[in-house]
């Protein structure tokens, strides 16, 4: 029988563990945290290693298949030696592509277990986690999956995460057997073997290690304890003086380097065997951070100087700007951030988010310091592997989801409206590449409509909209790759197939220079006459500030009631540009005099006539055509870097910056989007398979005036 869990059990924050699993696609993600949730779904022996087997009956298959990790962040309990812990296991995207949704997810977990393939070692996915991980300051476990594999090769798997990682990864426990002989660890901080009796993790023995074993393992626990001894002076002393080093010393010593990410323990494992995945979370709950561990960086506004926080998270006084830091504790006021938003069949919209300080009642309110606007929590939900639970209030450290906010977006700070805070945000790029698309089957149009709307609400990069003027469903993202996924997801999860249309770059027009105009709209000869007059001073903007509208007018040159129809007029204007119909960007419009008509004028023939006037107002203004500029990525051996950067320029391409990541460099260069349709396969081309490319988008800049005519001539 799986025994029932008590979901009050673990109180002490310290006792909580935030994690992600990161990983290339295939490396065993959605296995291993399957396994997760299954072995943590079932009453577990207190005290012990994992011997006591009688106790643990198995679910049955059925309930195992059920499992399944949809919810974006899923919490449940393990125990080792007398205690247990808590874990929210926090969905990160199995595509990595998409910086956004990986950097969200790391925002808001304390550690990672990265996964590798042990066949592979490091993948490119699963060196750009990594140092995104690095930049977040997420300590890290490596576990080697897929041992059972033929082809597996622990250590040469090990090997390339020193290589292309950290020479901080050392081995906790190395396998024993390979391929169809792998059947089980040698714990090398306990300096034992765990043999797996069986292939469901039913039966493990511990034992003493085998004489056949003994000398690999000394060399392998001398490697840990030389890495160890960089961080903990004892054990340096100790090591060098021969002197015997305990189990707990060990541990402890581990624990204190990979919270300041100066050890990377490597653990073996075969998810799909079963074998390795409970000793990877006795290891999450030895040594990843609890919410108190983790530490956070805040530049400071007058220093730019980075100070780091421990136990407690900055954010800024949203009334002045100042740094305010919140303890990581139930006393304080409650400040929270909203990290996904999803939406659940069964119960409507939820809110995903982590609380940093304070704690949180259903039904009460919250601010949501980033909107301004107070929003009511209905229900307070804690996801399990096959089942939800309603819980009455939550504290620092939790992680949970609001059923019932109207309007709180991806990376709003929620907080007491008494005590507001602003905690870092979560950046979204605007879409920069789109495509229409159709569904195969007409009938499935309204289906279609519904399914965007919903993948809309989930992603904060993706948007859909129905062209105006050709009733086209046109969608919009990060790059193609983000798109066509999409389009995958509707198909294998709503049924729709789509076709879809070539993809095109999200241009923008605005204007390079000041000027004026005055358009007149006069109708004056039989029946009802029109009458508008407007006198218009544009100006261009900072990038990003948008458009802003100036009233100038004096004297009532144009009455009251008509002064917000033509700003309504401009904004339905900006929406298609006079160049290309781009939409408008970063253009200051000031309505400085005009006239009116006491009979003819009326609002509609004011909004017309500054539709019109805008659009002419701004050709006198040196209009530009502006285009996404892309950062890419790419990490790539040596060899290769000369073939990048070559490439690179003749896209019109700069290269910025040039890392040495391990023994591979990552290159990181700006480009525009238009030039980059089909980078992935030309790089892979050029570089032997070895690059692992990748990009976002970094803004907006003026496309050249060659390319610029160019593309207006093939538009029209
Ligand atoms: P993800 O893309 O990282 O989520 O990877 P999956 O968990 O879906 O695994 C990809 C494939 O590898 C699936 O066919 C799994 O059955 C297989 N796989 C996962 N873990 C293991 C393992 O430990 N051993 C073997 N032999 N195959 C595995």
């Amino acid at each position: 029988m799986a025994g029932v869990i008590d979901y009050t059990k673990v109180k002490d924050t310290h006792l909580y563990r935030n994690i992600g699993i990161i990983a290339h696609v295939d490396a065993g993600k959605t296995t291993t945290t399957e396994r997760i949730l299954f072995f943590t779904g079932r009453k577990h022996k207190t005290g012990e290693t994992h011997e006591g087997s009688a106790e643990m009956d198995f679910m049955d298959q059925e309930r195992e298949r059920g499992i399944t990790i949809q919810s974006a962040a899923t919490t449940a309990f393990w125990d080792l030696e007398g205690k247990s812990y808590r874990f929210n296991i926090i969905d990160t995207p199995g595509h990595v592509d998409f910086t956004a949704e990986v950097e969200r997810s790391l925002r808001v977990l304390d550690g990672a277990v990265v996964v590798f393939d042990g066949k592979m070692g490091v993948e490119p996915q699963s060196s750009k986690v990594w140092f995104q991980a690095e930049k977040y300051r997420v300590p890290r476990l490596c576990y080697i999956n897929k041992l059972d594999n033929i082809g597996a090769d622990f250590f040469k798997s090990y090997e390339s995460i020193v290589e292309h990682l950290s020479e901080k990864a050392v081995p906790i426990s190395i396998p024993v057997g390979i391929e169809n002989e792998f059947r089980g660890i040698v714990d090398l901080v306990k300096f034992k073997v765990q043999i797996h009796k069986d292939d469901e993790g039913k039966v493990i023995e511990t034992a003493d290690i085998p004489e056949d074993m003994l000398a690999k393992a000394t060399e392998y626990r001398n490697k840990l304890i030389e890495v160890v001894a960089d961080v903990d002076d004892d054990i340096a002393m100790k090591y060098l003086d021969g002197a015997e080093i305990s189990t707990e010393e060990l541990t402890a010593a581990i624990r204190k380097g990979v919270l300041i990410s100066k050890i990377f323990p490597v653990m073996a494992g075969s998810s799909l065997r079963n074998k390795g995945v409970q000793e990877m979370l006795d290891n999450v709950c030895r040594y990843l951070p609890s919410p108190h561990d983790k530490y956070f960086a805040k530049e400071d506004p007058e220093t730019k100087e980075e100070k780091i926080y421990k136990d407690e998270i900055p954010g800024t006084d949203p009334k002045n700007g100042e740094i305010i830091v919140r303890k990581l504790d139930d006393s304080e006021p409650f400040a929270g951030l909203v990290f996904k938003l999803a939406v659940d069949p069964h119960v409507g919209n939820l809110a995903f988010f982590r609380v940093y300080s304070g704690k949180l009642q259903s039904g009460s309110y919250v601010y949501n310091s980033t909107s301004g606007n107070k929003e009511r929590v209905g229900r307070i939900l804690m996801m399990h592997a096959n089942h939800r639970e309603e819980v009455k209030e939550v504290r620092a450290g939790d992680i949970a989801a609001i059923v019932g906010f109207k309007d709180t977006k991806t990376g709003n700070t929620i907080c007491d409206e008494a005590k507001p805070i602003q905690l870092e945000g979560i950046n979204f790029a605007e879409p920069v590449v789109k495509f229409a698309i159709e569904p195969k089957t007409k009938s499935d149009q309204e289906k279609l409509s519904e399914a965007l709307g919903k993948l809309v609400s989930e992603d904060p990069t993706f948007k859909a909209e129905t062209d105006k003027e050709t009733g086209q469903v046109i969608i919009a993202g990060m790059g193609e790759l983000h798109l066509d996924i999409k389009v995958d997801i509707l198909k294998r999860e709503y049924g729709i197939e789509v076709n879809v249309g070539k993809p095109q770059v999200a241009y923008r027009e605005t204007i390079t220079a000041k000027g004026e105009h005055r358009e007149l709209l006069k109708k004056q000869s039989g029946g009802a006459g029109q009458y508008a007059d407007i006198a218009f001073v544009l100006q261009p903007l900072e990038r990003g500030e948008g458009y802003k509208f100036v009233d100038s007018i004096k004297g009532g040159a144009i009455p009251r009631e008509y002064i917000s129809s033509i700003d309504k007029g401009i904004q339905e204007s900006i929406t298609a540009g006079p160049l290309g119909g781009y939409p408008v960007v970063d253009v200051q419009a000031e309505i400085v005099d005009g006239s009116y008509h006491e009979v003819d004028s009326n609002t509609d023939t004011f909004r017309t006539c500054a539709y019109y006037g805008f659009k002419n107002a701004m050709k006198a203004c040196s209009p530009v055509l502006l285009e996404p500029i892309m950062t890419v990525t790419i990490n790539v051996p040596e060899d290769y870097v000369g073939a990048c950067t070559g490439y690179l320029s003749s896209k019109r391409g700069l290269i910025k910056n040039l890392l040495q990541r391990g023994k591979t460099k990552e290159i990181i260069a700006e480009a525009p989007l238009s030039e980059l349709f089909g980078y992935v396969s030309d790089l892979r081309n050029l570089t032997s398979g070895t690059a692992a490319p990748n990009m976002e988008p970094s803004h907006y800049a003026e496309v050249p005036r060659n390319i610029m005519e160019k593309l207006l001539g093939e538009a029209k």
